[in-house]
This record gives structure tokens, C-alpha cells and sequence, in this order.
């Protein structure tokens, strides 16, 4: 027995796949048996998929029907909150000086060692239930706030836990090398991150890619060398945090070590764009950020001016505490001058590149997971538009509506 899903009478579908984008006019899409089966008119999609045949079936009249949104870059596994460094910050203490007296990463380092597995599960579960609620569908976790083996091991462990439990689906990223733990230098950190937390956590298959925080008061170019080869031998694809406060080079060492994605990129040059295009890097930028620290943002344009798309992250973490897709894309448009529909495919297929997933993810093709948003919106341009509210009414996730407001 096949099961189907019928979602249909759009005011519009935006038909994101591979070859393009367009959209489509009293729209319907059917998934059956999890995967996207037919999209189009509803009039042309219903002759195959009777709407009285449906198992179930999602009226979208007046609404706007979207791939799910793909979020290719969070660190969304933690404990603890910032709330009082978020007034610090508003008085002028900057992030490099919140760090520097044991705020900032470090003061959430000592809230997950004291964490355990079951409480960085139920903290994570929490968000995801944000984070669905605002049309993500699939989402990447970064470790990176244990800072030691057994606390990385455990970070990547809830998220392991989380995405059995969770409907969004998570791709797991080891970022041991997100700072350096008190009492300890850069090069003897690591050491250790090379010789005792990337071989134990490739051996336990907790994560699909290797992350590298490269920055000043973070690693060096040469560290972060080090880290993301150190995670290739061990099968870990590299990403990097690339010219977020400086730039040290991270953006032409993704390009050397071709690495999926070169993520921030708010201080790269045409050259960094030229050296990431020849290798494939997919931009990722987090507008976000620079709306929470108050700075200039990453250029769009650079990236484009050598032909290579840009994908659109939240980066949620206790520093830029939105789970929300829809806000980042609004920002994306708002403050960096996208399109609505690049910053819409930049959150949807271009996120899915991001994160090396080629099973149609962030796409409408056929065979691609049946993940989708439903929007009460007249049409897409409105997501990004009308920013600061929630435009996502229903989600489904493989075919089943795992959110309906
Ligand atoms: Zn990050």
C-alpha cells in the first residue's frame, strides 16, 4: 500500500529543483511514500493524485507552497543561556571582550560539561520545535561547545539522540576546534583535537563533516590546516568559519582542501570568491551575525560576479539566538540586497549543496524528500517581506504534516 500526500489549490508554488525556479498558479504537489511525486497545477497533478484518494490532503487556498527550508549551518546543541552578555553587548562590551573574560563560547563550554547527555538532548528538542514551526525541515549541528573529547562525544551524541526523536533532519558536524578551553594554547589544543578527538569521533560515526573556527582569537591558518586534514583522513568532509572578524585565509584554504562550504565570509575578497569558485566551495553566509554583533555584512556579490550561488544560513547559537529560517531570509534580503527568490533558494537547494546532499533536499524534483512549507502568504516575495512574523502555517516532513499551526 502506498501512502499519499496531497497538498493542493495553492495561490502559488515555487518550483525550486536542480535546473531552476519558477512558479506555478493554483499549484499542488503529491508525495507518496515520502518522496515528491508529481508538482504542478493542481487541475494536472489531481488527474493522477485524486484529491478524494489522498491519505492525506492539505488545502493551501490563498497560501504559498515552498521546498522545506534547509539550515546548513547551526550550533544548536547546547546549554545555558547569554541573555545577560546580550545587555553587556548593548552597552558597548564587545564580543572579543566578553570572550576575553571568560563570557562568550567559553561561559557555554562550562554549561555543557556540566550537562548531561539526556539534558543537551531535551535543550536541543526544544529548539528544533522552534525551528520546525518556522518551515526547517532539515538542519546541521555543530559540536564545538565541549571543548574535550567526552564533552564533544556528548554534544554529538544528543544530536544523534535528537534526530531520532525529532522530525527535522540533522546533519551532525564535529567543530572541536571552536576555541581554545581555558588553561590551554592553540598548538597543544590542537594536538590533541588531531591525535585523540577526530579519530574517536570518526570511529564512532558522530559526524559527516569537520569544522574549524578560523579567526583571530580562534586558530590560525596552519592550525586550521591541520584540523580540517586531520578530519579528511579520517573520512570528515571540511567546512569552515572563514574571515568572519579577519581574514586569515580560511576561504583559500577550503579551496585548497575543497571543502563543501566556507561559511561567514564577511571580510573575503574577489580573490577568495575566484579561489572557492575554481574549487566548488559554496559560499554560506549568516546575516544573522552581523545583525547580532552590529557589523557590516558579508557581499553577495562577490560571489555571484564568478558565478557561484550563495546559500543562507541562521546560524543559531547563544550569541545569534534566532532559530528562524524565515528571518534569516529576510535579512539576507533586507541588509545584504538578495533577491527574495535567491535568498529562497539560497535556503532551500544551495543550503542542501552546502551540506553535500544529493537526494534532491531543498528541491521539488521528482524523488525528492516530500518536505514542504506551507506559507499564509499570497505569494513567496512575502516570506522575506514581511519580516519579524511567522509566515509558515504548515510543515510536512516526508509526506506527513509534522507541524500545523
Ligand atoms: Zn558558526
Amino acid at each position: 500500500m502506498t501512502a499519499t500526500t496531497l497538498v493542493h489549490s495553492a495561490a502559488q508554488l515555487v518550483r525550486v529543483d536542480a535546473d531552476g525556479f519558477d512558479t506555478v498558479e493554483n499549484g499542488a504537489v503529491a508525495i507518496e511514500d515520502g518522496s515528491i511525486a508529481s508538482v504542478g497545477p493542481t487541475a494536472d497533478v489531481s488527474r493522477e493524485y485524486p484529491i478524494e484518494n489522498a491519505d492525506t490532503e492539505v488545502d493551501a487556498s490563498g497560501q504559498t507552497v515552498l521546498p522545506g527550508y534547509v539550515d546548513p549551518h547551526t550550533h544548536a546543541v547546547f546549554a545555558g543561556e547569554r541573555v545577560d552578555e546580550f545587555t553587556a553587548k548593548l552597552h558597548g562590551t564587545s564580543y572579543q571582550e566578553i570572550q576575553s573574560e571568560g563570557g562568550g563560547i567559553l561561559s557555554t563550554v562550562r554549561a555543557v560539561r556540566e550537562s548531561s547527555l539526556a539534558e543537551l538532548t531535551d535543550h536541543l528538542l526544544k529548539h528544533l520545535d522552534v525551528m520546525v514551526a518556522h518551515g526547517t525541515t532539515t538542519a546541521e549541528i555543530k559540536s564545538g561547545y565541549g571543548l574535550s573529547l567526552e564533552s564533544e562525544r556528548r554534544l554529538l551524541k544528543a544530536i544523534e539522540r535528537a534526530n531520532d526523536l525529532h522530525p527535522i533532519d540533522l546533519i551532525p558536524t564535529f567543530l572541536g576546534a571552536h576555541a581554545v578551553p581555558e588553561g590551554q594554547d592553540a598548538d597543544s589544543y590542537v594536538d590533541r583535537v588531531i591525535s585523540e578527538q577526530v579519530p574517536a569521533i570518526a570511529s564512532d560515526d558522530l559526524a559527516t563533516f569537520c569544522d574549524v573556527f578560523c579567526d583571530e582569537g580562534a586558530f590560525t591558518r596552519e592550525q586550521s590546516r591541520r584540523v580540517l586534514e586531520a578530519g579528511l583522513e579520517h573520512g570528515l568532509t571540511p567546512k569552515i568559519h572563514a574571515e568572519e572578524f579577519a581574514r586569515l585565509g580560511g576561504a583559500q584554504l577550503a579551496a585548497d582542501l575543497d571543502a563543501v562550504s566556507a561559511d561567514h565570509l564577511l571580510q573575503a575578497t574577489s580573490e577568495d570568491a575566484a579561489a572557492m569558485a575554481d574549487a566548488g566551495v559554496m559560499p554560506v553566509l549568516l546575516p544573522g551575525t552581523a545583525f547580532t554583533l552590529d557589523t557590516e555584512y558579508a557581499d553577495p556579490t562577490l560571489f555571484e560576479a564568478v558565478g557561484l550561488p550563495v546559500a543562507v544560513a541562521s546560524d543559531f547559537n547563544p550569541n545569534c539566538y534566532s532559530q528562524s529560517m524565515e528571518f534569516a531570509m529576510a535579512l539576507a534580503c533586507h541588509k545584504m540586497r538578495m533577491t527574495p527568490k535567491d535568498a529562497l533558494c539560497g535556503a532551500t537547494r544551495y543550503a542542501a549543496e552546502a551540506l553535500a546532499l544529493e537526494d534532491g533536499t531543498g528541491t521539488f524534483a521528482d524523488g525528492a524528500p516530500g518536505d514542504l512549507v506551507v506559507a499564509d502568504v499570497p505569494r513567496f516575495e512575502y516570506v522575506p517581506y514581511n519580516f519579524g512574523v511567522k509566515t509558515t502555517k504548515t510543515v510536512i516532513k516526508g509526506g506527513e504534516v509534522v507541524y500545523d499551526e
